[in-house]
């Protein structure tokens, strides 16, 4: 079935969405994303989304081309013209079409696109079994804390995942973990929960925050610092989180099974209060 987009200014068919093969985005990964959640027919931390999404833009120059509340008004537009219930809208801002050359155009007309792409976010089988995860070097460039759109390293990353019999890849520096190719990685070792801290090196993501904030409210133990993958490998739990799979176990890294191969009590735990908030607090 065919959805309606938003288009620079218009909903359209999607077969009739058009954007300029000059746009910077598609010549340069000039641009920036943001994928919210929607549950309920209700987004899932849009204020989290909009101030990373304008620091992201802030970040390589560009200005919002809409304000936060005109944002907020697209994205419930696109859920009621679609009919979404569950799953995800995309939104991506480009600096525009110009004449190719390296240096931003002087003047460009930003492009704004959102989608809506239907899911099961909280009935999820991965949620029950946990995946499986590889490790491969980080070979990304060095601001991964903003979100452009040059995503093919974490694809190359899924693919050889994949090719392994495997979900995902944790991307190593340095013998530290990063993160996930689209997640946030996270360990339980001696009974405290474990991530990494804000950086360059990472996305900050929305999920991350609030995955923090719940499990300290909760009186668990959180430490923020880097982890190595021999650590990863001797945890009680490890879990990735994100938009699109809130908190999902990792019960295999490499081969090497995370504790009792099962997902653990607390990655459970914080699934279930993760999303018992996204629910309660969705707009
Ligand atoms: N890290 C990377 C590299 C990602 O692509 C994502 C998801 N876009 C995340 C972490 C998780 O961020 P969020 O919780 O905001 O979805």
């Amino acid at each position: 079935m065919s959805r309606i987009v938003y288009v620079n200014g218009e909903y359209l068919p999607e077969e009739s969405a058009k954007v300029s093969v000059f746009d910077r985005g598609f010549l340069f990964a000039d641009g920036v994303y943001e994928v919210t959640s929607v549950v309920g027919g209700k987004l899932v931390d849009f204020d989290g989304h909009a101030a990373r999404l304008e620091r992201s833009l802030g970040e390589l120059g560009m200005t919002a081309p809409l304000a936060r509340a005109e944002l907020l008004d697209i994205h419930r537009e696109l859920i009621a013209r679609n009919d979404l219930d569950e799953g995800m809208i995309y939104l991506q801002i480009t600096r525009g079409a110009a004449d190719r050359d390296f240096a931003y155009p002087e003047s460009a007309t930003p492009t704004v696109v959102l989608f809506t792409q239907t899911a099961a976010l909280i009935d999820r089988p991965a949620a029950q079994t946990g995946i499986r995860v590889i490790s491969i070097p980080d070979l990304r460039w060095g601001r991964r804390d903003i979100k452009t759109v040059q995503l093919l390293y974490p694809s190359m990353g899924k693919m050889a995942a994949k090719q392994a019999g495997a979900d995902d890849a944790w991307m190593i520096e340095d013998g530290f973990v990063t993160e996930g190719t689209s997640n946030n990685a996270w360990i339980v070792a001696g009974g405290r929960i474990i991530t990494r801290h804000l950086g360059t090196e990472i996305l900050h993501g929305i999920t991350r925050a609030a995955v923090k904030r719940l499990a300290e409210e909760a009186q668990m133990q959180i430490e923020e610092r880097a982890f190595t993958l021999a650590e990863a490998k001797a945890a009680e739990e490890a879990f990735v989180t994100s938009a699109s799979t809130f908190v999902t176990p990792v019960v295999e890294i490499d081969g090497t099974r995370v504790g009792n191969g099962a997902p653990g009590p607390i990655t459970r735990r914080l699934r279930e209060i993760y999303i018992a908030d996204t629910v309660a607090t969705a707009i």
